[in-house]
């Protein structure tokens, strides 16, 4: 962290880190709390066995076991905030990953000029071909039904899922 970066920084890294592995996320929720956690004093042994430092008898700053603080403000800089090297930045809260997401069927938002190949799968159980991959996760095999891999990377010119056609549709739109 550099002296003028801030907690909407590290926002920043984290949403690049989680990108970089394909978990893009979806939302920060309001319950996300940011804690700087302080180094831990390197004190010689013997004098931690002394017990010498006590707040009241004014204790050497180097030797303060980390403290923690609370971020209210995520555009304070490092600098504002004091935080030494050697600290832990420390997330608590709720963070919505695109994969947390509801499934959607292919027919939401399926646009032609996409181009964009899709599995298909048939279904033992309702004897359907032509399912998108999630309504096989959640129309089929979330139902216990027999599932097989019809198509792969299938580049369909227009809105192709049968789940819904054939109302055996459990995601809701
Ligand atoms: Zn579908
Ligand atoms: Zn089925
Ligand atoms: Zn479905």
């Amino acid at each position: 962290m550099q002296p003028f970066d801030s907690m909407n920084d590290i926002k920043r890294l984290v949403e690049n880190k989680l990108e970089l592995v394909n978990n893009p996320i979806e939302s920060w929720e309001n319950d996300v709390e940011f804690y700087v956690r302080g180094p831990l004093a390197k004190v010689p042994k013997q004098e931690e066995e002394k017990n010498e430092w006590d707040i009241d008898a004014g204790m050497d700053s180097e030797k303060v076991l980390g403290k923690t603080i609370k971020v209210d403000n995520l555009a304070t800089t490092r600098q504002k905030l004091g935080i030494e090297n050697g600290s832990t930045i420390e997330i608590y809260g709720t963070i919505k990953c695109k994969s947390d997401m509801p499934k959607k069927c292919l027919k939401v938002d399926f646009d032609k000029d996409d181009g964009l190949e899709y599995n298909y799968f048939k279904c033992i159980t309702c004897k359907l071909k032509w399912i998108c991959e999630a309504c096989n996760e959640c129309c089929h095999v979330g139902q216990g039904h027999e599932v097989q891999p019809f198509l792969q990377k299938h580049v369909p010119d227009w809105a192709c899922c049968y789940c819904v056609k054939k109302k055996k549709c459990f995601i809701k739109s």
